[in-house]
């Protein structure tokens, strides 16, 4: 070959390479920013610069330790050249540390039967700082995407992914196989405090794995923030999974040493019949579902339905309205005898509020929650001991004897530190003796909340207004901390005394009534049954020493001019 030709190819091959590099940096650039992309990208511009390159296998190793947003870490090996002719052994390699304190090592064999040149190693060079930067610019590409569409504290999708994929399978028209999800963890803020300093986020995060576990290819589980996550199940799954969420163990590090605790849930399920046209669709039922569970219902899981969100229309409706109907005397009481067992004689009455609105009696049920929500109970509660007052200062002035009126008290009013100044000044308002008043406090499973009451009731005590402990046995309180309360009554729930003579009656039923009975005298409080219905509920009552009841089968709450009635004209 003369001289001239020579240097003409060698001309020619070059302009060759500068327009593969050009073209092979707009197909870079125009390459979507994700590591599968780039990856195919890298390969075929390899298929047209390996013979000028002299390479004949060219790899890639990615070593990403574990971090925040990945916290599995990445590792993967891709051949992105392998010539069919096969490669040598001679090779070139050069490492580069990426941001997240990983490593990217690019590897390239020389030609079958070839090594590489100083002047192939240059090429080469420039060829890995192409690469290498492309690189970095998708995975970064691929931790942001990831970043924009996960939680990062657990890992798991976040809400917009869970909108997006809802709507992926309403295009698939398989929506309506599903059942949507809204969750609570229950004992959260029990467990923030018995684990050690920080761990809180590691428990989130198995749990948040843990559910992750449960799910089959099309479901998905997605995390709001807090412990508020959503779920897509397949409805025949959707039992299956209210089992395995209601109680999800965990291991974690306590201050004394390693624990496992089970963690339940609350949950809103909205079984998707129709399509969806906003996302409203979705997440408006759910977190209706779940707000009636949390604090209408109290119950671990909730259906929507059409009737549930008219409740909660009408209970939002309840709040808004409220000062005004109080001020218009929309709120009454209605008094239901309190009845000795011994003798059957009338010993009092427990005031309960009605609500009379537009013609209709509203009963507490539905009223009731909705206050709760907010405190605005707590108005509502002083409003009734107003009544009353005025009620009991009126009857001892035509010198009858009421005895002991009680009146419900939400927990709300535990957080009121000025409560026995505020219950005592409405007793002098209206000239009322203390003796009359009692005090119904629900019991309650928060040991914080204990210890407030304990302390009301006792500051009652000294005041002498009596206090009671409501619907007794329905929540997790045991007799062994009562004995801290300086509780004057202990109210029975009717849960406790429906089942008495009942067909379906368990024996143990009895058992467990009368010796708390027996245990609650020998603290020295008085017990009250409510709820009783049955003369023969009325006699175990008796059989056992119960002091008294209260209940339809004696008289229902009565409006006042009936329980006047019924009182005084004997
Ligand atoms: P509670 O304090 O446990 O009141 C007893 C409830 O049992 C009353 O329902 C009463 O009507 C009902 N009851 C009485 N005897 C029987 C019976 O033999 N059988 C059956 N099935 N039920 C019986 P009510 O009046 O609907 O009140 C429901 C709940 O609403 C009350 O339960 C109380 O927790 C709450 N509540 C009512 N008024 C007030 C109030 O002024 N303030 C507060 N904070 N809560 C109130
Ligand atoms: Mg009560
Ligand atoms: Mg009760």
């Amino acid at each position: 070959m003369d001289d001239k030709k020579f240097i003409a190819e060698l001309e020619e091959q070059q302009n060759r390479e500068k327009e593969g590099y050009k073209e092979l940096l707009e197909v870079f650039i125009n390459t979507p920013m994700d590591l599968e992309s780039y990856f195919a990208t890298s390969q075929k511009a390899l298929l047209g610069l390996a013979d000028a390159l002299m390479v004949g296998k060219v790899k890639v190793n990615l070593d990403i330790p574990s971090n925040p947003i990945l916290p599995a870490g990445y590792k993967d090996e891709r051949v992105l050249f392998q010539s069919e002719a096969g490669f040598s052994q001679d090779s070139y390699s050069e490492t580069y540390s990426t941001t997240e304190q990983g490593t990217a090592t690019y590897t390239f064999y020389s030609k079958k039967g070839t090594i590489f040149t100083e002047d192939n190693k240059k090429e080469l060079h420039h060829m890995t700082l192409l690469l290498y930067g492309f690189g970095g610019r998708a995975r970064m590409g691929q931790l942001l995407q990831h970043v924009i569409t996960h939680d990062i504290a657990t890992g798991i999708p976040n809400l917009s992914t869970f909108i997006r994929y809802a709507f992926e399978l309403n295009e698939k028209n398989t929506i309506t196989d599903y059942d949507a999800y809204f969750l609570n963890t229950k004992n959260f803020k029990y467990i923030n405090r018995i684990v050690k300093y920080q761990q809180g986020d590691v428990v989130m995060m198995r749990y948040a794995s843990k559910i992750r576990d449960f799910l089959i290819e099309g479901e998905m589980v997605a995390r709001l923030g807090g412990d508020n996550y959503v779920a897509l199940i397949r409805r025949d799954r959707s039992k299956a999974f209210q089992d395995y969420i209601s109680g999800i163990e965990i291991t974690i590090d306590t201050e004394r040493g390693m624990k496992t605790i089970v963690i339940g849930a609350v949950a809103g399920v909205y079984e998707i019949r129709e399509p969806l046209a906003t996302s409203a669709d979705i997440m408006m039922p759910i977190s209706m579902a779940l707000q009636t569970a949390k604090s209408i219902l109290h119950q671990d899981v909730v259906y929507y339905t059409k009737d549930l969100s008219q409740r909660i229309l009408e209970g939002q409706k309840v709040v808004i309205d409220f000062d005004e109907c109080l001020e218009k005397g929309e709120y009454v009481v209605y008094l239901q005898p309190k009845v000795r067992i011994v003798d059957e004689t009338i010993c009092g009455a427990e005031a309960l509020a009605r609500w009379i609105h537009e013609g209709q009696m509203i009963s507490p049920a539905t009223f009731i929650p909705a206050l709760e929500k907010d405190g605005t109970i707590c108005k509502l509660d002083f409003e009734i001991l107003r009544q009353v007052c005025v009620l009991i200062k009126r009857w001892v002035s035509e010198g009858k004897d009421p005895g002991k009126i009680s009146v419900n008290f939400s927990r709300w009013n535990l957080r009121n530190i000025n409560l026995v100044e505020d219950v005592m000044k409405m007793l002098n308002e209206y000239d009322v003796d203390p003796k009359y008043i009692e005090l119904e406090l629900t019991e309650t499973m928060e040991l914080e909340e204990y210890a407030m009451m304990a302390n009301f009731a006792e500051r009652f005590k000294k005041m002498g207004i009596a206090t009671s402990i409501d619907d007794f046995g329905t929540g997790h309180s045991s007799l062994s901390l009562l004995k801290n309360l300086e509780v004057e009554v202990l109210k029975i729930d009717r849960e406790f005394i429906k089942e008495i003579g009942n067909y379906n009656e368990n024996k143990k039923d009895r058992v467990i009534l009368s010796s708390v009975i027996s245990m609650a005298k020998a603290m020295d409080m008085q017990v009250l049954a409510e709820g009783v219905e049955t003369m023969e509920q009325k006699q175990f009552l008796k059989d056992v020493d119960c002091d008294m009841f209260q209940g339809f089968l004696f008289s229902k709450p009565l409006p006042v001019d009936e329980f006047e009635k019924l009182v005084y004209t004997k």
